[in-house]
C-alpha cells in the first residue's frame, strides 16, 4: 500500500478514511484531526490556558504532545492514585515525559488529601472503579476551576466515546446520555471539558504515540475489572471491521440527532446545584457526594484500625 500523500510505502493502513499513510505523512493527519476537532466544535482557542489530565497512558501523552506543537498554553496534571507499585510507575512515565519536552505539570497526591485508593478498594460500599473514577473527575474540574484554566482537555479516543455512548444508550440513561460529547460547555462551579482526540481511534492514537517515540504507562491498572466497556469495545471493532467507518458514524449521528434531545429532557427534570457545604464544589445535594463518601471510608479505616 501506498501513502496516501506522498506515495512512499505505507505503514499505517486506515480504512475509514480509504486511506493509507507512511511514517512522516501519519502524524500530519493526526495533526489535521485535531485540528479540525478544535475548530469544528470550538473547544479552545491559542489565547486560552488548557489543563491537560495525563494519566501516563498514550492517549493522554499523545494529546499533551499534539497540543504543544500546535502551540497551546498547556499544563499537564497527574493525579497519583497511591496504589502500590502501579501509580510510581505511571507518575515516573508522566515526569519523565513533561521533563524531556520542557512542559509545565501539577502533580496532586491522593493519598495526601487523605484517601489513596487502596483504601477506597478496601472500605467503600461501591465499586472501586466507580468511585475512583467520580474522584478523578471531582479532582480535575476543581483544580482547573481553582487555577483558572479556561478548559479541562482529556485523551478519550473515539473507541471509549463510542463505548460510553453504547453502554449509555443500552440503558437509556438520560442524565449521562444529555452531557456526552466532545465539549461540555462550563458552568457555575465547571470547567469547560474538552476532548481534541475524539475524531482519532485508538489505534491512530497508539500510532501517533508510537512514531513519536513517547514512553508510555501501558500497564493495566491491577484494580481494572476488564468492564463492560472493553467487551462493547470488542464488539465495536468487529463491526468496524465489517463496515469501517461505522463507529464515527454512530458517534456523530447521535451529535447530531439524538443528544439534544436527552439535553431538553434533563433541563425539565434536572436539580439545581448549590455549592457543596464542605468544600465548595457544585452539587445538588447539601454536602457532595466525594465528601460523602471521603468521610464515610476514612470512619471505616479508623473502626477497622482500632480493631
Ligand atoms: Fe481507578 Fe484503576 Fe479503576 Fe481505573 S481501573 S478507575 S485507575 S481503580
Ligand atoms: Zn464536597
Amino acid at each position: 500500500m501506498k501513502c496516501s500523500r506522498c506515495k512512499a510505502t505505507a505503514c499505517v493502513a486506515l480504512p475509514s478514511h480509504h486511506a493509507g499513510f507512511c511514517k512522516d505523512c501519519f502524524p500530519l493527519f493526526f495533526t489535521r484531526q485535531v485540528e479540525t476537532a478544535i475548530r469544528r466544535e470550538k473547544m479552545f482557542t491559542h489565547d486560552e490556558r488548557i489543563l491537560v489530565a495525563l494519566s501516563g497512558g498514550k492517549d493522554s501523552l499523545a494529546l499533551m504532545l499534539e497540543l504543544t506543537l500546535q502551540g497551546y498554553d498547556v499544563t499537564g496534571l497527574h493525579i497519583d492514585l497511591g496504589i502500590p507499585d502501579s501509580s510510581q510507575k505511571a507518575r515516573a512515565k508522566v515526569e519523565g515525559f513533561c521533563e524531556a519536552n520542557s512542559l509545565n505539570l501539577e502533580v496532586f497526591e491522593m493519598e495526601g488529601w487523605g484517601l489513596p485508593i487502596p483504601d477506597v478498594k478496601r472500605f467503600a460500599t461501591r465499586p472501586v472503579c466507580s468511585v475512583c473514577g467520580r474522584l478523578k473527575r471531582y479532582h480535575f474540574n476543581r483544580i482547573a476551576v481553582e487555577g483558572g484554566y479556561d478548559a479541562l482537555a482529556t485523551g478519550h479516543n473515539l473507541d471509549d466515546e463510542v463505548a460510553r455512548l453504547f453502554a449509555n444508550t443500552l440503558r437509556w440513561d438520560a442524565p449521562y446520555l444529555s452531557d456526552q460529547g466532545p465539549v461540555l460547555p462550563g458552568s457555575d462551579g465547571f470547567v469547560r471539558k474538552v476532548k481534541p482526540l475524539f475524531r482519532l481511534s485508538e489505534f491512530e492514537t497508539a500510532n501517533y504515540a508510537f512514531l513519536k517515540g513517547i514512553e508510555i504507562h501501558a500497564d493495566p491498572c491491577p484494580y481494572a475489572s476488564g468492564a463492560s466497556f472493553t467487551e462493547h469495545k470488542k464488539l465495536w471493532g468487529d463491526l468496524e471491521h465489517r463496515s469501517p467507518g461505522q463507529k464515527f458514524q454512530f458517534y456523530q449521528g447521535f451529535l447530531k440527532r439524538g443528544r439534544q434531545a436527552f439535553a431538553l429532557l434533563e433541563k425539565e427534570t434536572g436539580d439545581p446545584l448549590n455549592p457543596c457545604t464542605e468544600c465548595g464544589s457544585p452539587t445538588n445535594a447539601g454536602i457532595c457526594s466525594v465528601c460523602r463518601i471521603k468521610a464515610a471510608v476514612q470512619e471505616k479505616k479508623r473502626q477497622a484500625e482500632a480493631g
